[in-house]
């Protein structure tokens, strides 16, 4: 029941301060800003406060009103539990220091601290935000820290409740809604990138990032740890599904992918393109067929 309290809300307010977020650079209405900023916050301390729960939901209430309020304090009832004062940021990031530290940094922790006095200004002082600062705060703290939290969730949903058919479908939907956001944030930040199907786990999850190159130069799936983190202009071949000179050799699926957006975007998208290095030109047989075989064929 409490856990469960917990995530709504957390994906509640992240939802909320990602289209406040938009609606601020959309806009340029400082309230937003505010409103994304105080949402957002709240959204990743609910979320680290859930993290904590994985390991014991005691450790995110202050000892002292445990001892005060429960009558035993290691194994609280929820009713007593609910009269119990819960720790506040500074307390968090020390026991996540304590439990998550190969998750996150000391950069991302000093970040939820400096975005922590920030919030504090905001909600006990009548002060000027200065929006791009916020705006880069609130991008950082989406990357350092509110995805990693997701990520962790659902390394613990799947070690625990793989088999239930509810489970599945509520996976799905965590992993649509991961790529949503993912896209809005994309969005947000200017970034110059397509949304297409990953050819490793089929979700519609996949971002391929042109970084103002008229090729992709990089991509990553938010729903498996597929990812390329550079792809040279060297290594695209002539597509055989689009026409277009996009597709890539994936080492680890021992197979090609198509990484223009309206060829991985298709419906049958995700689909893996049959290629194998040829041992006679030292190029790619792409579905049967290699350019040192094509020449040949010409000579004939
Ligand atoms: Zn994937
Ligand atoms: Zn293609
Ligand atoms: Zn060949």
């Amino acid at each position: 029941m409490l856990k469960y309290t917990l995530l709504e809300n957390a994906i509640d307010s992240i939802e909320y301060g990602i289209k406040q977020l938009e609606q601020a650079v959309h806009t340029n209405d400082k309230k937003y800003y505010k409103y994304s900023l105080l949402n957002l916050f709240q959204g990743t301390e609910l979320l680290l406060k859930e993290i904590l729960v994985q390991i014991n939901p005691i450790i995110i209430f202050d000892k002292n009103s445990l001892y005060k309020k429960c009558t035993d304090p290691i194994n609280p009832k929820i009713e007593e539990l609910y009269d119990c004062k819960s720790i506040d940021v500074n307390e968090i990031c020390t026991e996540i220091r304590k439990h998550y530290s190969n998750d996150f940094d000391s950069v991302s922790l000093r970040l939820i601290e400096k975005i922590a006095k920030e919030r504090n200004k905001v909600q006990h002082f009548a002060i000027e935000i200065n929006s791009s600062t916020i705006k880069t705060y609130l991008i950082q703290l989406y990357g350092k820290v509110i995805k990693p939290c997701f990520k962790i969730l659902n390394d613990y949903r799947l070690a625990f409740n793989e088999n239930l058919i509810g489970e599945k479908i509520e996976k799905l939907y965590c992993l649509h809604s991961n790529a949503n956001r993912e896209e809005a944030m994309l969005k947000i930040s200017d970034e110059d990138f397509r949304r297409g199907c990953c050819s490793n786990c089929n979700n519609y999850s996949m971002f391929i990032f042109y970084d103002k190159n008229c090729s992709p130069t990089r991509f990553y799936c938010t729903s498996c740890s597929h990812e390329r983190k550079k792809i040279d202009i060297s290594e695209f071949r002539v597509c055989p599904e689009c026409g277009v000179n996009s597709l890539i050799y994936d080492d680890s699926l021992y197979g090609g992918i198509c990484l223009w957006y309206k060829c991985a975007n298709h419906g049958d998208g995700g689909v893996l393109i049959d290629m194998e290095f040829c041992d006679t030109c030292k190029d790619y047989v792409i579905e049967g067929v290699c350019e040192c075989n094509k020449e040949d064929d010409n000579d004939n």
